[in-house]
């Protein structure tokens, strides 16, 4: 369920020059946020920006406070860099679809960049002591992280809880493995089955695990969810600023995704 609230900026953690965390005091968003689902903040109250920015949901505690992840980018994000703790932020949501659960399946997440958000949240989520979901067993969770450079691996001291297993990759090789991320996937999918994969990243990385999965003779049935962060209008379906080809059709991002089935996305 969709819900417009002015929330309070509860807290405001700055991560390097151009990234913050925020945590704001919602109770209805955090109640009903599941990973995957994004906000859509109105950051000034002045006409100009006009429409509001989504940023995925990093965290809710199921009760009072969610949490983002953002990059400053242009105005839009320059300006919600700029609210301080105490103030009120108008922001709705949850919005989207969520990431479906396997119940039976171990989680292998492939995340770039600031794609970490909703991977982060339902890492959190599937750890059996968080008790949000109920499992038919406790399930292994693997997470593929790859950005340009280490600085672009966000929030690394805090993945521990979240995942069992991290496998780091950086295209300057700083850390992890030398190259994108996907080029560690060829090698997770040789090695397991029984797995359900969860993507959020820059469109060529999700093109790209559409690609390995559809050649791969053990996985071309596994269950493989993508979140896609393309530009979006007015997040509620009627612009169509946002629209995703699918094999059904042109999609909107808002409001069919931000979660698609890779077998249905064309990229
Ligand atoms: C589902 C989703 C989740 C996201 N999650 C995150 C996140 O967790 N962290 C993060 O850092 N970023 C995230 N992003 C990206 C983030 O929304 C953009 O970086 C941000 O909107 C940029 O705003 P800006 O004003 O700084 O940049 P600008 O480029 O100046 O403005 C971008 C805005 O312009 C408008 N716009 C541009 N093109 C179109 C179009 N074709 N149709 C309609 N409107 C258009 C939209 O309002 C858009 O939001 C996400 C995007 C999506 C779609």
């Amino acid at each position: 369920m969709k819900h417009c609230v002015n929330a309070v900026l509860a807290g405001v953690e700055q991560l390097d020059a151009d990234t913050f965390a925020h945590v704001y005091r919602a109770p209805e968003i955090a109640r009903d946020a599941r990973p995957g689902q994004f906000l859509h903040i109105r950051v000034s109250s002045q006409t100009t920006p006009l429409l509001r920015r989504p940023i995925s949901i990093l965290w809710s505690d199921g009760a009072v406070h969610v949490q983002t992840l953002f990059k400053v980018v242009r105005s839009g994000t320059a300006l919600l860099a700029e609210k301080r703790e105490g103030g009120l932020v108008d922001i709705a949501g949850p919005l989207g679809n969520p990431f479906p659960a396997h119940d039976d399946l171990d989680a292998v997440m492939i995340a770039g960049g600031y794609g970490i958000s909703p991977l982060f949240f339902l890492g959190g989520m599937l750890n059996p002591d968080d008790g949000r979901f109920v499992m038919a067993r406790p399930r292994r969770r693997t997470l593929l992280y790859g950005a340009r450079t280490a600085e672009g691996l966000y929030l690394r001291d805090r993945l521990a809880d979240k995942f069992d297993e991290v496998i780091y990759a950086t295209e300057d090789g700083s850390l992890g493995a030398r190259g994108p991320i996907t080029g560690v996937l060829g090698a997770v999918l040789s090695e397991r089955s029984n797995i359900a994969l969860y993507a959020c990243g820059p469109t060529p990385m999700l093109a790209a695990i559409i690609n390995q999965i559809g050649f791969h003779k053990t996985h071309s049935r596994t269950p493989c969810w993508l979140s896609m962060e393309n530009q979006m209008g007015c997040g509620v379906g009627a612009c169509l600023g946002c629209v995703v080809k699918t094999r059904d059709g042109f999609r909107t991002t808002c409001k069919d995704g931000p979660v698609f089935a890779a077998r249905d996305l064309i990229l």
